[in-house]
């Protein structure tokens, strides 16, 4: 009766109930959203400290045939869960290939290079390096203007497999950028190890820089260690011009928010 009434205080649970429903609908839905291609890529700006386009971060949407827009924020963890998130990666790095062959094909747009989101169960897949390779000779582009941005979550979980990935294809010329810094758990030591070219300061510090001093100690301190490493900085989430003021003071190098732009389709 006790085993019993374990489970059954579960099922009757209501909140729990529907969580378990919207979560299977979800990805039933999820499903659907892979076979029928309902996945929009957007672009974000990254600008540097003159305010010109160094590039650009590609950012998934899901428009739901009956409800509005998903966040990623809420679908990536739930593809992340169910193995989904590896076709819906290999779609993303697809149509990022494609985005940075037209980019090549124009002289005024050469130079841009473009940032993929990388989850930690993609980035585990044996075939992970090969497949990109594939892609990069497919769509014969400048692999130096691919760069994937990863998490300290993908460092903590097998620091080993991520760094030998990270290596190899770094060795074909892609570049990584640690994306959410500071939000993490994971120890400083690593960095000095990785190949990093870029540190992307989170947009929770970068939001209250100006009224909180604590974000802006650690603004501050995110700045000054990349420069220590000798990595680029960027920092994300800027709304206001002051934001942007005191991150150049800082000697932040890039800077990506709704300040340049939302998120929005390439044409
Ligand atoms: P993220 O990689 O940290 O992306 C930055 C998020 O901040 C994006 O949310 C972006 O729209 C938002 N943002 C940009 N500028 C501003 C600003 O000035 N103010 C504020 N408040 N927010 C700003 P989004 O697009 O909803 O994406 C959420 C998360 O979903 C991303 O966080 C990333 O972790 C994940 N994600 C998005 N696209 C992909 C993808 O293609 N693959 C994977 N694996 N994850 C993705
Ligand atoms: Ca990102
Ligand atoms: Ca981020
Ligand atoms: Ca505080």
């Amino acid at each position: 009766a006790k085993e019993q009434g374990r489970n059954s205080v579960r099922f009757f649970d209501p909140d729990m109930e529907k969580k378990v429903e919207n979560r299977s609908q979800l990805e039933h839905d999820l499903r659907q959203a892979i076979d029928n291609r309902e996945f929009l890529l957007f672009y974000q700006k990254k600008v540097n400290a003159q305010e010109e386009l160094q590039g650009y971060e590609a950012l998934i949407r899901w428009p739901h045939p009956e409800k509005n827009m998903i966040s990623p924020a809420d679908f990536i963890p739930v593809a992340e869960e169910t193995g989904l998130i590896i076709p819906i990666g290999d779609w993303v790095l697809e149509q990022a290939c494609q985005t940075l062959q037209q980019f090549q094909q124009n002289k005024d747009t050469q130079h841009l290079n473009l940032s993929v989101n990388v989850s930690v169960k993609q980035f585990r897949q044996a075939d992970f390096v090969p497949k990109i390779i594939a892609k990069i000779n497919h769509y014969n582009i400048d692999s130096s203007k691919l760069e994937l941005e990863i998490t300290e979550s993908m460092l903590m979980d097998n620091l080993e497999d991520t760094v030998t990935k990270m290596k190899e294809l770094k060795t074909i010329g892609l570049a990584f950028s640690l994306d959410d810094f500071g939000t993490g758990y994971s120890s400083l030591s690593y960095l000095k190890n990785l190949p990093l070219s870029t540190l992307k300061v989170d947009k929770s510090f970068v939001r209250d820089m100006l009224i909180d001093k604590e974000d802006a100690a650690i603004v501050e301190t995110i700045i000054a260690l990349a420069k220590t490493l000798k990595l680029q900085v960027i920092a994300e989430g800027v709304e206001q011009i002051e934001q942007v003021d005191t991150l150049k003071k800082l000697g932040c190098d890039l800077f990506q928010g709704f300040l340049y732009s939302k998120p929005q389709p390439l044409e």
